[in-house]
């Protein structure tokens, strides 16, 4: 059985970790399981890809195991691809989710619809025990709503409609959106990524 360390420290992102790669021989750890409570990365990178790969880097120095981290943005046409690598962030330093997206919809007052199209990324960083770094990404495609609909998920989830639904991700069961999502789509090229190599 190999280890897996995830740099994070939110339960959902490791139990969905674990959910996808049940069956293979790989123990997932949580930063805080392995001793790195303590650590913290500023994510001041100008790509989601960036960002993953300082924050996987930085825990492989400290560690032999294999190493992964993620980063996740918001892309939205109309604003040029913002809020983007800034999306946890967009309303300011340490703001909510319902100010970010506040900010969201004034941003795009003046943008009909059609142009309101938009999709989240997620890139995640592999860290292998021999040092190499992988990547592997996921997208969902969508438009933004002109208010919130739905109380599920995070983020900026009561606004993001998801092509060929009709729906906003909030408006979805986790079921539903866990199939579809952007994070889906890259932890199941993870979970092929893993089936290769091990
Ligand atoms: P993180 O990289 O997973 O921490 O995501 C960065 C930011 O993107 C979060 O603070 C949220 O604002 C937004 N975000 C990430 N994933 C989702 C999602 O699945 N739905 C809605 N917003 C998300």
């Amino acid at each position: 059985m190999k280890k897996l360390i995830l740099s994070s420290s939110n339960p959902h992102k490791i139990n969905e970790l674990r959910s996808i790669l049940k069956g293979l021989p790989i123990e997932v750890i949580s930063k805080e399981e392995a001793g790195f409570g303590d650590l913290e990365v500023v994510e001041d990178g100008d790509t989601l890809e960036a960002n993953a790969k300082k924050k996987a880097l930085a825990m492989a120095e400290r560690s032999n195991e294999i190493i992964l981290a993620d980063d996740t943005g918001l892309f939205v046409d109309a604003l040029d691809g913002a809020p983007g690598v800034y999306s946890a962030r967009f309303a300011g330093e340490d703001c909510s989710y319902s100010e970010n997206n506040k900010k969201l919809l004034s941003a795009l007052s003046a943008v009909t619809e059609g142009r309101r199209t938009a999709h989240f990324e997620t890139v995640i960083a592999i860290v292998w025990e021999n040092g190499s770094v992988q990547t592997v990404e996921g997208r969902c495609d969508g438009v933004i709503g002109y208010e919130a609909q739905g109380d599920n998920g995070f983020g900026y989830d009561p606004l993001f409609i998801v092509k060929g639904t009709n729906r906003t991700f909030a408006q979805m069961k986790d079921e539903e959106k866990n199939r579809i999502s952007h994070r889906a789509n890259a932890l199941r090229k993870l979970r092929e990524v893993f089936e290769e190599r091990l």
